[in-house]
């Protein structure tokens, strides 16, 4: 059987660090990246034929547990129909028409392949509809890798909404300065920034519920509070929901919590664990797409008959017999099993919580609200514990800038042996 150090330096061989996506690297955490060889219900096996219990359940995309019988058999019977063909399948109407059906204030959908091209259409949607040019994000917040999108600013210069610098090399500086940052859950600052690059600011965007730099929700207010702001001056309001959607509930955080964004993007759990995500707005947003309107948005695979028919499947299937309660039941016997035993053994380690996500932040002192007190976190300790959860078969997220996952075929009994691989962990720890 293979190890993962073998897979790892055959990998890095071929593929820059080994990996397709850098999050899937242990650079937070140290050692090497795991392999998976398969992945059922809750559990995975890995590539050195151990068994680990699943928190990460694919970003969040596999919420009803890995190789679902139901998803299996509807994937293989569209499959075998055909994989792609580059036209019109019935199948996309339907599965738009599910999603449709839940959101208020969405009208239509365009159907992508990943949440960053989601994210990407929605900004030039309403730089489109709006004839601006200014984007306003959250420091901390995750909206894909689109160029405009990998800024953050230094602390002096957030608040003032000035000087902004991209996270990424290879992004050219007039594109970094379209985008202006803020802190989550400040809406003055939001104001403040509105107010200084008056008439210029197409649309603000956020996760309403931030999974990216840890689980921090919202604080009360805040998201109605933004959504006034930037129409109060004429922007547009955009939930990226690629982690929220069909994740508390069926449908979108935003449309529960009342709110009335301009744009939203749906992905991960809409996609039924294949490449799929999707934009919305009212008619008259979405109908500014091409070939309607003239904003340009396309995608060879886009609606790829398989991703949707996974699609279809699941959201019936969460509509059928909607597993929220109980996987925030179980995510809330973790926050309190682990916060009352790190208590226990002394460690500086507590999990934040929103309904059925959740984050081990390296912190005695919680509520952790934004980017600035997610950083003051221990990196080193986070990465003990994430080494202690993995060598006891509990697979957490690689960096405590994420969020934990639960899926519907996790049990009762599997939290009891996450709280005890915890209880263990913290015991080499305190
Ligand atoms: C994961 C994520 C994205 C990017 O989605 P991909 O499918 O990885 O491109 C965008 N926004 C949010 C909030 C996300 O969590």
């Amino acid at each position: 059987m293979a190890t993962h150090e073998d897979l790892y330096a055959k990998a890095c061989r071929v593929i820059p660090g080994g990996v397709d996506s850098p999050v899937r690297a242990f650079n937070a955490v140290g050692g090497t990246p795991i392999f998976v060889a398969s992945g059922k219900g809750a559990y995975l096996t890995l590539a050195d034929g151990r068994k680990v219990l699943d928190c990460c359940c694919s970003w969040g995309a596999m919420i009803l547990g890995h190789a679902d019988p139901g998803i299996v058999e509807a994937v293989s019977q569209a499959a075998a129909r055909g994989t792609t063909f580059g036209i019109a399948t019935p199948g996309e109407a339907e599965l738009a028409e599910r999603i449709v059906a839940r959101i208020p204030f969405v009208d239509k959908v365009r159907l992508v392949n990943s949440g960053t091209e989601a994210v990407m259409t929605a900004i030039r949607l309403a730089r489109g509809v709006t004839g601006r040019d200014l984007i306003i994000k959250c420091e901390g917040c995750y909206h894909g890798h689109s160029d405009g999108l990998l800024v953050s600013a230094g602390s002096g210069a957030m608040t003032a909404g000035d000087g902004t610098q991209p996270a990424s090399a290879g992004i050219p500086t007039p594109i970094a300065e379209e985008t202006l940052v803020v802190p989550y859950n400040d809406a003055e600052a939001v104001a403040a920034v509105l107010a200084a690059h008056s008439g210029r600011v197409a649309a603000v965007i956020l996760e309403p519920v931030a999974g990216n730099m840890g689980c921090v929700p919202p604080k009360p207010g805040y998201l109605k509070a933004v959504q006034e702001a930037a129409h109060a001056a004429g922007a547009l309001f955009i939930c990226d929901e690629v982690i929220n959607a069909w994740r508390f509930g069926l449908g979108l955080y935003s449309a529960a919590a009342g709110l009335e964004p301009d744009i939203v993007t749906m992905g991960k759990v809409i996609g039924g664990g294949f490449p799929l995500a999707a934009v919305g707005a009212r008619a008259a947003i979405m109908d500014a797409l091409a070939p309607t309107g003239r904003v340009y948005q396309a995608g060879t695979l886009s609606g790829n008959p398989v991703a949707v028919a996974a699609a279809i499947e699941t959201l019936d299937r969460l509509a059928a017999d909607p597993p929220y309660a109980r996987l925030a039941a179980m995510a809330e016997r973790i926050e309190r099993g682990v916060n009352a035993a790190a208590e226990r053994h002394g460690v500086p380690l507590r999990v934040q919580r929103h309904a059925t996500i959740f984050t081990p932040f390296a912190t005695d002192t919680l509520p952790v609200t934004n980017l600035a007190e997610s950083k003051r976190c221990d990196a080193a300790l986070y990465g003990r514990f994430f080494h202690g959860m993995l060598d006891r078969g509990v697979y957490l997220e690689p960096s405590q800038f994420e969020v934990n996952f639960v899926s519907a075929a996790h049990t009762d009994a599997d939290i009891d042996l996450f709280l005890q691989a915890a209880d263990d962990t913290f015991a080499t720890l305190g």
